[in-house]
């Protein structure tokens, strides 16, 4: 939910630039329909990605023995975006996630 919340206010940010730059009404309309799409849109992905990896994640629990995923390493890809990687302890399963997970 964090980073839905932090999507939704970074576009919303975008969205306000959008419509202070544009003068006519007919096209603040406009700006502030792209705007609500486009964060809609970005919202979601956000949002899919993050309920994405709380399932791969499973709270800290190896979907293959039970066993605990502990913290391996985490790079940075392109875009900025960073994965982390936790491996289980016990069978070695690896999952990658786009997100710093904590157990709850
Ligand atoms: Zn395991």
């Amino acid at each position: 939910m964090i980073s839905f919340t932090m999507g939704l206010v970074v576009f919303g940010l975008c969205a306000t630039y959008f419509i202070l730059t544009r003068k006519r009404k007919k096209e603040k309309i406009k700006g502030v329909i792209f705007s609500l799409m486009l964060a809609t849109a970005v919202g979601g992905v956000i949002q899919f990605n993050f309920n994405r990896d709380i399932k791969k994640w499973n709270n800290g629990i190896c979907t293959n023995c039970n066993g605990t995923y502990e913290f391996t390493t985490a790079t940075k890809s392109y875009k900025s975006y960073r994965s982390y990687y936790y491996t289980c302890e016990d069978c070695g399963k690896t999952i990658e996630t786009m997100h710093l997970m904590e157990k709850n």
